[in-house]
Parts: structure tokens; C-alpha cells; sequence
């Protein structure tokens, strides 16, 4: 049964990326004055950190465990933001959209979960500012304003147990899917300066993520991992470590083992995103650090 809940995941998000290729880009309103009054309304504040999240199981949505602790954990040191950016592995698009509206919708897309999880609610509002103001930031595509979209379950089952009050803002960034790593690290790095404006940006996914080697019969055992998930997990840490983005960026390269941890991209990018923003100030701090089902990872990183 559990193998079937992930094909709907696989099933899902294919609809979603063909949904999302019939996205119409909405008119940008407003002119350059209005929206650089719009920006000054952020301020300076200090630099936020930068997060990747190995968001894992849907079910953590509503679980307390050693993962959701780490979250929790993790959040103590970081100020309050004015709003959140989040880069989720489940929003996959032809182009690149940011959510433009003023509620975004609870969107649960999954199948075959208890009614528990369909019932969670993340009632977040959205930020127009910082959607018209990651769009004037990214120079290299025109990001379109999407007011269709909403918080997937790569962004609130993960932000859920950092704010779980919903005050903060949330806006999420769309993945170009028809694009390569190194595309994703340039349009990352443009958004930097959101840090110096109380935002915190999230890149949601897992490093070590193959839906199709899923042992389904150990998944709710702890850092239990095949030898080759063990081998790209230590890979990909030391990479990170290392600060070397141009060997992750080209994770394709990276052998066998790397090869069946990122069988596809998808929630791999969200890593990239995470990574292009660190800056040679940011310490580097990995936390969740484990495997689980033997072929997923939880691992995840603060920069900060
Ligand atoms: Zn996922």
C-alpha cells in the first residue's frame, strides 16, 4: 500500500508540472517607483540565514519525532523573519512562478495518507511584496506572478514545526524543471540581497531521495540506509562542507552511488537553491543528519 501512496505522490506531481506548464503569466502591475517604495518597506535588518530542509515522509507533517525536533531546534536561533521564500521540490514548472496572493491555499498533494494529514490547515498569509520583489530581483527569466498555486507539501509540512502559529509570510518560488543545476544556482544567487531584509529563504527537499528503492517494510526505522545511500549521503556532505558548489552542481558526475541518490533532480534542486546563497561569512551547520527507509535522507543545512 505504501509503494501505491508514492506512485500518487509520482502521479501527482507530473499533473502538477503540466498544470503548471498551462500557467499564464499574470500582468505585473505597478511601475518601478511604486515597487522600489514597495522594497524600502523591508528595511535592513541583519542577514538571515539560509536553510535547506529534508522534508521526508509527509506524515512528519503531523508527527513529533527526532526530525521535527531538529526543526523545532534549529529555529530557536534564528530572528523572526518578515517572511519566508520557499523553494520546494514540489512545485516543478515550465518558467519560473512566485505565489502571488493573499491566502495561499493548504494544498494537499498526496494520495492515500490518513485524514489527519488532509485535514492539516497552514493558514500563512501570502506576501505580494516579497513576490513583486523576487521578481524584480531575478534578471536572467521573467518570473511570473501565479495566483493558482499555494503552499504545496514540500513547504508546510516542514514550516509547520518552525512557525507553528502561521504568522509568518509565505511565499513560494517555482523550479523551472526544463533547466540544469547550474541555471538554478545563478537565479539563486540574485536573490541574496532578500536576506539583509528579514527573509528567509527555505529550499525544501532531499539529498538522498529514490522513491523506487524505498524499503518499505523498514520505513519507520531510523538511519537505516543501503551502503550507497551511506556513500552519497558522506559525498554529498563533504561537498557541502567543502563549500565546492562546482562539483555539486555537477552531482551527475558524482558516481554510482551519487547516481541513485539523485536519480532525478527534483528534490535535489531545492539544495542548489540553498547553496548559491551562502556567502564566505556563513558557517555551515548540518543537522538531521540521517537516513531512513533506506534510501531517503533527512539531511539538512543552516547557513548562517
Ligand atoms: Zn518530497
Amino acid at each position: 500500500m505504501l509503494f501505491e501512496l508514492v506512485i500518487i505522490i509520482f502521479l501527482k506531481r507530473s499533473t502538477f508540472i503540466k498544470s503548471s506548464l498551462a500557467l499564464t503569466t499574470i500582468p505585473f502591475m505597478g511601475d518601478l517607483t511604486t515597487l522600489e517604495k514597495m522594497a524600502s518597506k523591508f528595511g535592513v535588518t541583519p542577514t538571515m540565514p539560509v536553510l535547506f530542509l529534508g522534508h521526508g515522509n509527509p506524515m512528519y507533517a503531523i508527527q513529533e519525532n527526532e526530525f521535527t525536533d531538529g526543526f523545532k531546534s534549529i529555529v530557536k536561533n534564528i530572528p523572526t523573519p518578515t517572511a519566508i521564500l520557499c523553494i520546494s521540490a514540489h512545485w516543478l514548472t515550465n518558467g519560473t512562478f512566485v505565489t502571488a496572493m493573499e491566502h495561499p491555499k493548504t494544498i494537499h498533494d498526496f494520495g492515500g495518507f490518513p485524514k489527519a494529514l488532509f485535514d492539516v490547515q497552514y493558514p500563512a498569509k501570502g506576501s505580494l511584496l516579497l513576490a513583486e520583489e523576487t521578481k524584480k530581483l531575478v534578471q536572467n527569466t521573467n518570473v511570473g506572478l501565479d495566483e493558482t498555486w499555494g503552499l504545496d507539501h514540500g513547504t508546510w509540512s516542514v514550516v509547520k514545526h518552525l512557525y507553528p502559529d502561521a504568522s509568518i509570510p509565505v511565499v513560494q518560488l517555482s523550479i523551472d524543471y526544463s533547466k540544469p543545476a547550474s541555471y538554478h544556482y545563478e537565479l539563486a544567487k540574485q536573490l541574496s540581497s532578500l536576506r539583509d531584509k528579514g527573509v528567509l529563504i527555505i529550499g525544501s527537499g532531499n539529498i538522498v531521495h529514490n522513491l523506487g528503492k524505498v524499503d518499505f517494510a523498514r520505513m519507520d526505522e531510523v538511519d537505516y540506509g543501503y551502503d550507497w545511500a551511506k556513500e552519497a549521503r558522506e559525498s554529498i556532505n563533504r561537498l557541502i562542507l567543502q563549500r565546492n558548489d562546482k562539483d555539486l552542481l555537477n552531482y551527475y558526475q558524482l558516481g554510482a552511488a551519487v547516481g541513485l541518490a539523485i536519480p532525478t533532480p527534483d528534490h535535489f534542486f531545492p539544495l542548489v537553491y540553498a547553496t548559491a546563497l551562502r556567502t564566505s561569512k556563513d558557517t555551515i551547520q548540518l543537522f538531521n543528519d540521517k537516513l531512513v527507509a533506506g534510501s531517503l535522507s533527512m539531511t539538512s543545512v543552516v547557513f548562517s
